[in-house]
């Protein structure tokens, strides 16, 4: 360790307590592990127990140069989970703090600190009987709700766009003074809680996919828990049917704004991982499901070249008449338009365990997921989209909760933009058919409605991360697909840290107009040096 690293971390060990400084091999791990492989010098941790102490623990990373970064649950899988994005950076975790802090149950604003994961508010929802959604993701419920919305994460639930759904925002910054929204500082609490934009320029969004300040606190708009919530499963049978379906997804939104949240569209790859086991001893030579196979699990599986999946809020009366548009908008391109709500899939699933063999244990399966996905969609969250990054993952998952990077599974995410232009999802989804399989990776797609204008695609790499050759494959992958999406109009919205470096030399007027404003705050090294700049 360096003397200034001496000197911080017996300044924190006073401050904090000796225990809640990791040092030596304690630090990699509790933090070291990542499914994408992601491997960092990191001198110490620092688990913060109290929010009084953060600025005093940022004073003192200042006062000693020692670059910190800052983390709320740590479970970015596939992003770099808590790695740092450059060496030598000292980590900061608020998971402990994990107190909800204001509950405004007639309007649904919640304030929470940074450890407050899905499955805190979830139950604390669900005890004081607040007929509000939790803002879910895929992650899972041992996530944080605050540092997913600063990485502007989204969901299925009518708030999609989780940075959106954020109002108030308070932070140390990178000298250890406070950040207080204006409109709070000047005295108006209950307002910044309820109004995203405040008064004066808009800082808040400076903290976002930034590591600007540390964040110590977030307000979050709620949606409320609608009367009637389904959702509508369809299905493309021929692959030359995509164009068609992107301009009637495109028709849905626009006819049934508000009714209808995010509409994902999956390839029969992606679906395959939800639904069937990986099929080890049947790979061609380049260790991936040959067409073929792909093909016959479809048809065993019923999973056509496509599968969409749409979300319905309302009352029953304006589901209902939703229902009538949807169908009759996707007439002549989908097949197989059913609608679900939570209680007609658990109806299913009953029936079908009542089928004998392997057609009822199938259906029973396929029921039992989009049970949970209707828990998901109805704003509670659970672990049932975990499981993708185990597809590939050839020791067998025990437990009791799934934590991709702490059970060695291989994961790396591609999220781009891809603009809402039949012809240009085409390229796209071409390319990824191209590029992913030359690389050992299988081409899963997910294409996920932003709005009526953008798709946000997620493409997960799912490899054994034992093997060096597919860590080595998968990363060859995102970058050769990072090149080529950008070539065809499709850029990431949000990156691993492993990208970062990368990432400021595309942009790098922004990136150094970041770096002065964190330098006229705090002249050295910084909070979280590296990160998106
Ligand atoms: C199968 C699967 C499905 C997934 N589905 C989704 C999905 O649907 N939507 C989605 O968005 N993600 C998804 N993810 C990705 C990821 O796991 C989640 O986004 C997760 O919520 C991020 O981890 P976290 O909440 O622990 O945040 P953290 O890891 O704590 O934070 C993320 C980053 O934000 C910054 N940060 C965090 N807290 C602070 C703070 N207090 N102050 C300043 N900076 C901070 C740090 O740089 C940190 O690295 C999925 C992952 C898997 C494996």
């Amino acid at each position: 360790m360096s003397a200034n690293l001496d000197e911080a971390v017996a300044a924190w060990q006073t401050l904090l307590g000796a225990d809640q400084v990791i040092l030596g091999e304690a630090v990699p791990a509790i933090y070291g592990m990542d499914a994408s492989g992601v491997e960092r010098r990191v001198p110490a941790a620092l688990r913060v127990l109290n929010v009084e102490l953060v600025a005093d623990a940022i004073r003192i990373a200042h006062q000693y140069r020692v670059a910190v970064y800052p983390l709320s649950t740590g479970h970015n899988w596939g992003y770099g989970t808590a790695m740092p994005a450059q060496d030598d950076c000292v980590i900061v975790d608020l998971s402990a703090l994990n107190r909800i802090l204001h509950f405004d149950a007639g309007l649904g604003v919640v304030t929470v600190e940074p450890g407050v994961t899905q499955g805190m508010l979830a139950r604390f929802l669900d005890e004081g009987g607040h007929d509000y959604m939790v803002p879910v993701t895929g992650a899972g419920p041992n996530c944080s709700l605050l540092g997913n919305a600063l990485e502007r994460g989204y969901g299925v639930t009518p708030y999609t766009d989780h940075f959106g759904a954020v109002t108030d925002i308070e932070a140390v910054l990178a000298d250890g003074s406070v950040y207080r929204s204006a409109l709070r500082e000047a005295g108006n609490e209950d307002l910044a809680r309820l109004f995203k934009w405040g008064i004066g320029p808009y800082l808040n969004g400076l903290f976002t996919q930034s590591g600007f300040g540390v964040v110590t606190r977030m307000s979050i708009l709620l949606a409320k828990r609608p009367e009637s919530i389904k959702v509508c499963l369809f299905s493309l049978k021929d692959d030359a049917l995509l164009e068609p379906a992107v301009e009637r997804i495109q028709a849905i939104l626009r006819k049934l704004p508000g009714t209808v949240g995010a509409i994902n569209l999956m390839n029969r790859h992606r679906v395959l991982a939800m639904s069937a086991p990986y099929p080890w001893g049947q790979l061609d030579a380049r260790g991936l499901i040959p067409v073929e196979l792909v093909e016959s699990m479809g048809r065993q599986y019923q999973i056509l070249p496509w599968t969409g999946f749409a979300t319905l809020y309302g009352t029953q009366r304006i589901v209902a008449a939703a229902q009538a548009e949807i169908r009759q908008t996707l007439k002549g391109v989908a097949s197989r338009v059913l609608f679900f709500s939570e209680a007609q899939t658990l109806r299913l699933a009953k029936w079908a365990s009542w089928i004998p063999g392997q057609t009822g244990q199938r259906l029973a399966k396929t029921a039992g997921t989009l049970a949970k996905s209707l828990e998901l969609v109805g704003g509670r969250p659970n672990e049932t989209a975990l499981p993708l990054a185990y597809w590939r993952n050839p020791r067998p998952f025990i437990g009791e909760h799934r934590d991709p990077s702490r059970d060695g599974c291989g994961l790396m995410w591609f999220a781009p933009l891809v603009p809402m232009r039949a012809d240009g999802v085409r390229r796209f989804v071409e390319m990824v058919k191209e590029v992913a399989p030359k690389h050992g990776m299988e081409p899963l797609i997910t294409l996920t409605t932003l709005s009526d204008k953008v798709f946000d695609s997620t493409v997960p790499l799912v490899f054994d991360l034992s093997k060096e050759e597919q860590l080595d494959q998968a990363r060859a992958c995102r970058k050769q697909l990072w090149h080529r999406g950008s070539s065809i109009g499709c850029f990431p919205y949000r990156v691993g840290v492993d990208d970062m470096a990368e990432l400021s030399t595309r942009h790098p007027a922004a990136s150094e107009l970041l770096a002065k404003l964190q330098q006229a705050i705090a002249p050295g090294i910084g909070l979280a040096p590296g990160r998106y700049r």
